[in-house]
C-alpha cells in the first residue's frame, strides 16, 4: 500500500523528514511505500534560511562529527564531505553553503525502494483543509490542489520583528538581517548598529566587515553578552551528567540549573573543558523540559533561556579569534541597553549616529501574522494556535496541531521552531532528525486513519 505525505517547507526540516520516510518505506519492506510531496518555492530543496548563504565565513556552528542527517549512522555527513571533495574532519566546522550542498544531495544517497518516491515541487502553500476522506487537500499559491495522506508542517522560521523604535532610519533600517539586498543597502556605511549580540550578528559582522573597509560595528542588547565558544579542540571528552535524577518532583527547575552550573563549574576547576558538560546535558534537555510544570516551563524561558542558548549554542574557535580580533582593534563594540533596544538611552534614538542598523533579534512567533499565507491561513480558520509560550504551537505529545478548541489534527504534524514549548531543543540539525525519525515511524504505522 502507498501512502502520500505532504512535506510543507523544504529547508533542512523537510528534507531530513523526506530521507527518514523513506528509510522507513524500505525499512517496512514492500507492503508500505510512500510517496514524499515536498513542497517548497526554492529551485533546489536542502537550501532553507541558513543554507542559502554562499559567503565562506559563514560556517555552522557545529562539528561534521554531530550534524549527520541520521542518528543512527553518525559518519554519514563526513562520508558526503570526502565523496563531494569537501575537506573535512569529524571536527570541522563546514562552511553552512557546503551543508546546504549536503542537504540537497541527501535524497540521492538513500536508496530509493520500489513505489517510494520524492517528488520536488516548487510552489508554496496557502492553505490545508480536511478530505476527501481520508486525507487531506493543499493548496498552492497557483490554485493548484494536492491531496495526502496526512502533511507535515516544517516552515521554518519567521523574519526578525520590526522593532518600531527604528522605524525613523528609513532606508537605513535593515530589519531582516538575511534580506537578500542586506549588501546594496549598506553599501558606503561608516558606522553600523547591529541590534543583538547572538550568532546572527556576528554572521552579519563578519559578512559586512570585508564590504565596508574601515567601518565600525556596534552591537547592543539587555545582555550585551555574546555567545560562548567553542575550544581549540571542538570535541572535547565526554563527561556524564545524570539531569534526570536530580528531577524529583519538588523545585525541578531550580535543581536542574544548580547541577549544570557547578558541574561546568568543578569542570572548569579541575582544568577541565565546561563545555562537555552542556553537550552531556543537551541531550537531556527536552525529557526534563517535559517534566516541568507550567509556571517552571515560563520560569525557565523568562529567567534562564538566554543564558543557556548562550553556552548551547557557540561559535566556532576561529569565528571567535576572528571577533576578539575585532574587539581588540576596536571595529566591533558590544554594549548593554538596559532599557529597552529603543529605550531612553538606546543607540538608535539618535538617527545621525549610525549610517545602518540591522535587526538580528531572537525568535520571532511562529504564528506571527503576515510572514507565511498558510499559517495565516491556518491561524484564521482555528486549526493552528500559538503555545502558551508564545513561540511554537500549541501541539499534542506527537506533534499534531491542537486547534481553537483544543482537539489535536490526526493529519497534521510540525517540526522545527513549531515545537518550540512541546520541547525546547527543537530547530538543530540533531532536533531535526530525532523529530524526523519519529515523525516517519509515525506516518507510515500501520494505524495512520486510512
Ligand atoms: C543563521 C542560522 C544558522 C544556523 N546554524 C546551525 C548550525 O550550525 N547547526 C545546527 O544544527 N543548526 C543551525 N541552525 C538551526 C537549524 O538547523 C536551521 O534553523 C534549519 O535551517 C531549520 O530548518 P527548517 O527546515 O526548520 O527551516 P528553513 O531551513 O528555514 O526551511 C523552511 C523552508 O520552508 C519553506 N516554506 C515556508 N513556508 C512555506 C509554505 N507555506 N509553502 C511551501 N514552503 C514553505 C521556506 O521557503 C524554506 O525553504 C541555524 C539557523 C540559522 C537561522
Amino acid at each position: 500500500m502507498q501512502r502520500t505525505i505532504a512535506v510543507v517547507g523544504g529547508g533542512a526540516a523537510g528534507v531530513i523528514l523526506s530521507a527518514h520516510l523513506v528509510r522507513a518505506a524500505a525499512s517496512h519492506g514492500p507492503h508500505r511505500q510512500v510517496r514524499v510531496l515536498l513542497i517548497d518555492p526554492a529551485e533546489t530543496p536542502g537550501r532553507g534560511l541558513p543554507y542559502r548563504t554562499t559567503d565562506p565565513r559563514h560556517t555552522l556552528n557545529a562539528v561534521v562529527a554531530r550534524l549527520s542527517a541520521f542518528d543512527d549512522d553518525p559518519e554519514h555527513l563526513l562520508r558526503w564531505c570526502t565523496s563531494a571533495g569537501v575537506p573535512a574532519e569529524p571536527g570541522t566546522f563546514l562552511q553552512r553553503a557546503d551543508f546546504g550542498r549536503y542537504l540537497t544531495e541527501l535524497l540521492g544517497s538513500v536508496p530509493m525502494p520500489a513505489g517510494t518516491a520524492v517528488e520536488h515541487l516548487r510552489g508554496t502553500v496557502v492553505d490545508v483543509v480536511d478530505g476527501p476522506e481520508p486525507g487531506v487537500t493543499l493548496t498552492l499559491a497557483d490554485g493548484g490542489t494536492l491531496r495526502a495522506d496526512a502533511a507535515v508542517l516544517a516552515l521554518g522560521t519567521p523574519p526578525p520583528v520590526r522593532l518600531p523604535e527604528y522605524e525613523a532610519w528609513g532606508d537605513r533600517y535593515v530589519a531582516d538581517p538575511w534580506s537578500p539586498d542586506l549588501d546594496d543597502r549598506a553599501a558606503g556605511a561608516r558606522r553600523v548598529l547591529v541590534v543583538g549580540t547572538g550568532l546572527t550578528t556576528l554572521d552579519v559582522v563578519a559578512h559586512l566587515h570585508p564590504l565596508l573597509p574601515g567601518a565600525t560595528f556596534t552591537a547592543v542588547s539587555r545582555g550585551g553578552a555574546l555567545p560562548a565558544a567553542h575550544a581549540a579542540d571542538p570535541l572535547p571528552p565526554a563527561v556524564e551528567v545524570d539531569l534526570d535524577g536530580t528531577l524529583s518532583p519538588a523545585g525541578t527547575l531550580d535543581a536542574a540549573v544548580d547541577v549544570v552550573r557547578r558541574r561546568a563549574a568543578a569542570e572548569r576547576a579541575a582544568g577541565r573543558d565546561w563545555r562537555a558538560v552542556i553537550d552531556a546535558v543537551r541531550p537531556q534537555v527536552n525529557p526534563a523540559w517535559s517534566r516541568l510544570t507550567a509556571d517552571e516551563q515560563a520560569a525557565f524561558q523568562r529567567e534562564h533561556a538566554r543564558s543557556w542558548e548562550n553556552v548551547r549554542h557557540r561559535m566556532s574557535h576561529a569565528m571567535r579569534t576572528h571577533v576578539d580580533r575585532l574587539l581588540a582593534d576596536g571595529v566591533l563594540t558590544v554594549s548593554t541597553v538596559e532599557a529597552g533596544l529603543g529605550g531612553p538611552g538606546a543607540p538608535g534614538r539618535d538617527t545621525s549616529a549610525f549610517d545602518l542598523v540591522v535587526g538580528a533579534t531572537g525568535l520571532p512567533a511562529l504564528t506571527s501574522p503576515g510572514w507565511n499565507p498558510l499559517v495565516d491561513a491556518l491561524v484564521a480558520r482555528g486549526v493552528m494556535r500559538p503555545h502558551r509560550l508564545g513561540t511554537g504551537l500549541d501541539l499534542t505529545t506527537d506533534a499534531a496541531l491542537v486547534d481553537a478548541a483544543g482537539v489535536g489534527h490526526p493529519r497534521l504534524r510540525a517540526m522545527g521552531l513549531a515545537r518550540r514549548g512541546l520541547e525546547w531543543e527543537c530547530t538543530s540539525v540533531p532536533d531535526l532528525r530525532r523529530q524526523a525519525a519519529g515523525l516517519a515511524q509515525d506516518l507510515l504505522a500501520e494505524d495512520l486513519p486510512g
